[in-house]
């Protein structure tokens, strides 16, 4: 038996798939695959159509066979369990929440959630089984559709049912199949925050697979795949965004010259913001976006431009995107404003005080920050905040005394925390695009 991290819940070792091995349609579906996901992750699996997700998927859920390779789970070799133990696997190891559905059309809600309790052969009771999928319904808010057939329901409707099996025998392991696919953006974002839930709240190891960029907000980790191989793993950084924006803000600019300073900013954010979007929701949405920044519409109408159907001239984005959008846009809108005046304030006389203006500068950098702020750090990052805008030191100086220790006067905050400030000054500050390019690389 191999060792592994104990913290390790799946891992495959050079996993090779075929189908139709041998015949004229052989496909290598699965090709060296080495991965490991740990016990409490969320994890996806991101690639074009015809890549091999769902292929991985039923590989580590027992449903195929790898012809070479192995697929451990919590250190155990499943392409060597009798047949007996594998079907064991599958009903209380791992939950699978299928795209189509699956449900049972001739049985009840209420039947389809209780029937993997019934494959345990544990003797459990109807009663009993009755009593834990009314519970599972409840918890996903459709108790109320117990009675009902799956062709009585809404997709959206259906695919809580299939959570809620999956969720049946309480298995450590849920893999959800592109549980988006067939689903409207409401109830796709209703399918997602409960993932996000039984990870966080449940500790479920979660893994999704999808090919939409979109969905892949609350993953901790992505597998980037291509022709049956992981070409890729990526750990999304909080918060991305600004990072990325403040750089790709200058890149355009670089690209761009004759771009104003608001066309750069909207052309960047629409593209990070809308990411996996179309081409023409995000061309709408820079559109929308530069006319807020120059002011020709209010927040409110910018709004309700976003919310709009993309059918009557709107974006047609979910609300919580639209909310979290406008936040974000209006939050950048006043720190560039109040910058503005100081700036031409300072211009005017370079020794007029700013305090105000850092005051709300920090009050802004520190809305997110978790962690303790005593006087001295306060007073230390008020000075270099205030040196920051008078353009005395650069974004990688002020990064460098964020995180440099109170004994040798800077501000003692972790790295990470440094970065973070340094990069959401940076959005409405900016950066030299080579002082930019050089912390890239450091
Ligand atoms: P994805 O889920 O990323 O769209 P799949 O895992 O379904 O990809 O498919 C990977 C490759 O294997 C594709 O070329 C597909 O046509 C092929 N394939 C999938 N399932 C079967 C099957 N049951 N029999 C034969 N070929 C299959
Ligand atoms: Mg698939």
């Amino acid at each position: 038996m191999p060792t592994i991290s104990s913290a390790s819940i799946i891992q495959m070792k050079s996993v090779d798939l075929w189908y139709d091995k041998g015949k004229p349609a052989e496909t290598w579906a699965l090709r060296n695959i080495n991965m490991e996901i740990k016990k409490g992750e969320y994890v996806a699996f991101f690639g074009p159509s015809g890549c091999g997700k769902t292929t991985l998927l039923y590989t580590l859920a027992g449903i195929e066979q790898p012809q070479q390779g192995e697929v451990l789970i919590n250190g155990k070799d499943i392409t060597h369990l009798s047949k007996r133990e594998l079907a064991i696997y599958r009903q209380v190891g791992v939950g699978i929440v299928f795209q189509q559905f699956n449900l049972i059309p001739s049985i009840t809600v209420l039947d389809n959630v209780a029937l993997p309790l019934s494959f345990l052969g544990m003797g459990i009771s109807l009663k009993r089984r009755h009593e834990e999928a009314t519970r599972l319904l409840e918890r996903l808010g459709i108790k109320d559709l117990a009675e009902r057939h799956p062709y009585e329901l809404s997709g959206g409707q259906q695919q809580r049912v299939g959570i809620a099996r999956a969720l049946a025998n309480n298995p450590p392991i849920i893999v959800a199949d592109e549980p988006l696919g067939n689903l409207d953006s409401e109830n796709a974002n209703k399918v997602l925050e409960f993932l996000k839930e039984l990870n966080e709240k449940d500790g479920r190891t979660i893994i999704m697979v999808t090919h939409e960029a979109w969905s892949l907000r609350d993953c901790k980790r992505v597998f980037y795949m291509r022709d049956g191989s992981i070409i890729k793993v990526e750990i999304p950084k909080a918060p991305a965004e600004t990072a990325k924006a403040a750089l790709s803000t200058y890149l355009y600019k670089e690209l761009h010259p004759e771009l104003s300073s608001n066309e750069a900013i909207a052309k960047s954010l629409a593209h990070l913001l809308l990411r996996g979007y179309s081409i023409e929701e995000v061309k709408r949405f820079e559109f929308f976006l530069k006319q807020r920044f120059n002011n020709q519409i209010e927040s409110d109408l910018f709004a309700t431009l976003l919310d709009k159907p993309f059918k009557d001239g709107g974006v047609g984005l979910w609300r919580t995107k639209v909310e979290k959008i406008t936040k974000w846009t209006e939050d950048i809108i006043k720190q560039k404003k109040g910058l503005e005046a100081v700036e031409k304030e300072l211009a005017a006389n370079p020794f007029s005080s700013i305090q105000e203006e850092v005051d709300r500068i920090r009050a802004w950098l520190l809305n997110e920050y978790k962690g303790k702020i005593n006087d001295i750090q306060r007073l230390r990052l008020d000075e270099i905040i205030g040196e920051r805008i008078r353009k005395i030191i650069s974004s990688a100086d002020f990064r460098k005394v964020l995180s440099l220790s109170k004994s040798k006067f800077g501000v003692g905050l972790s790295y990470r925390a440094a970065q973070r400030l340094a990069e959401k000054i940076d959005t409405i500050l900016g950066v030299d695009p080579s002082e930019k390019l050089a912390q890239e690389t450091i």
